[in-house]
């Protein structure tokens, strides 16, 4: 493994066929949060776009303690709240939304795309936002598109945000016109230095017709037709690829880009797609794994030998003990995902060892027993579940700081490992 070529070529080629994996399967109580959560880093990337739950009072509460108050900036997210004449059908929750939405455009003329995000107080009263979408972008038309879709905590697990708004983009995407050429589109919020760099390296391997979903500003919404191809940035984009492949579309089959490996599965499904010989494609992404693995080999002083067990959060969970198992050695006990999608993970799941645990959806309680006594050296968990094993003395890593941090690419890749080292740093200093 010590050239850029062999690492690369690991990885198992599309249509080598998914190994099968038992997989534990529980449907019992879950500790995770909702989809409102993506809206803190969806308003970032989305310049121009202005998220406005419909929602209660909690609603408002979790937005702003998970995006930490904004006292100077103007925040680019806010919640209509329902209350209790809403809540018991005594007042016309729809004009009331109108009234809100014009005096937010009227004071917010910058804003160009607006969503109206459901909660489940929205849900309970079965407030119908894609018809008061559509009925205010009628009003609206020409100075602000508004689209919906729903981050309720009801069934849905934080990261199935992202996904909805994503989808609910999908139709807005202009029509590629008949035999225009091939066009790769990268589906799933990065941070912007993130994806500076996946440009660049697509530039470098001779991809020049790439954008980004979703772009930067709402108007810069790709083109889309058969000749796209479609490469998930991210695991739990379920809803949007089905909505991309429905308008002919077609997703290239890649592990994801975490770690110098992941990284390099990606980047390279998409040099296949586009016939780029594989020197080059050596010559293009050598340099960022040579980064990447020099970044690690600090890294695995405090984590090759660990063991690490996960509870279901974000649907990264399978890539990230990919990456943690191969490139940094560490021992997986149990991997848990809210959902498991085995063809959006194929390649993932046949790179993991072959003794590792999956598990799909919960059951806390049992969970807990499993994880208490397998004695990890570190959790990966939500918040709720964190301070009650941190009490334990198990030490744990929030799964919602993946979500914050950018971890993608070659560069990043040390600071993904950093996320996992810092925790047990600290508590082995808090041991001495
Ligand atoms: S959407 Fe539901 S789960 Fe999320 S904060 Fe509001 S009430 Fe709570």
């Amino acid at each position: 493994m010590s050239s850029a070529g062999a690492l690369v070529h690991m990885a198992p080629q599309a249509g080598a066929g998914p190994i099968e994996r038992p997989v534990i399967r529980e449907r019992g109580q879950r500790e995770v949060f909702c989809g409102l959560t993506g809206i803190i880093w969806l308003h970032r990337k989305i310049q121009d776009a202005f998220f406005l739950v419909v929602g209660s009072r909690t609603c408002a509460h979790l937005i702003q303690s998970a995006a930490g108050v904004m006292i100077f900036a103007e925040p680019r997210f806010a919640t209509a709240i329902l209350d209790e004449r809403d809540l018991a059908g005594l007042a016309d929750a729809n004009d009331e939304l109108d009234r809100v939405v014009t005096r937010l455009i009227e004071r917010r003329p910058e804003i160009k795309l607006l969503f109206l995000v459901g909660s489940c107080p929205s849900e309970v009263i079965k407030l119908d936002l894609s018809r008061a979408a559509q009925r205010l972008s009628r009003q609206m038309a020409g100075q602000v598109r508004v689209l919906n879709y729903s981050g309720s905590g009801i069934e849905t697990t934080f990261t199935q945000g992202e996904d909805a708004c994503l989808a609910a983009l999908v139709p807005e995407m202009p029509k590629a016109p008949a035999g225009a050429a091939p066009n790769l589109l990268v589906v799933g919020a990065l941070a912007d230095v993130v994806e500076d760099q996946m440009r660049r390296l697509f530039d470098e391997l001779g991809i020049d017709q790439v954008a980004f979903l979703p772009p930067r500003r709402s108007s810069d919404l790709p083109a889309i037709g058969p000749n796209t191809r479609i490469l998930l940035a991210q695991p739990f984009l379920t809803d949007t690829a089905a909505a991309l492949e429905a308008r002919g579309a077609q997703r290239l089959e890649a592990p994801f880009p975490l770690g110098a490996e992941g990284t390099a599965g990606w980047l390279r499904a998409a040099a296949n797609a586009w016939g780029v010989d594989t020197q080059t494609f050596d010559q293009v992404v050598a340099p960022g794994i040579g980064r990447a693995r020099s970044a690690l080999t600090r890294a695995k002083v405090h984590l090759a030998g660990k063991s690490i067990f996960f509870f279901p959060d974000s649907q990264l969970e399978i890539p990230l003990a990919r990456f943690l198992a191969r490139e940094l050695d560490m021992t997986l006990i149990e991997v848990g995902t809210p959902y498991l999608h085995r063809q959006h993970l194929s390649m993932e799941l046949d790179l993991l060892p072959a003794d590792v645990t999956l598990s799909e959806g919960q059951d806390v309680d049992r969970q807990l027993d499993r994880c208490r006594a397998a004695h990890p050296d570190i959790v990966v968990c939500g918040l709720g579940l964190a301070n009650p094993l941190e009490a334990e003395g198990i030490t744990t890593k929030w799964s919602i700081e993946l979500l914050f941090t950018p971890i993608q690419g070659f560069d990043q890749a040390g600071d993904l490992a950093e996320l996992f080292t810092r925790p047990l740093v600290r508590r082995a200093r808090l041991a001495v």
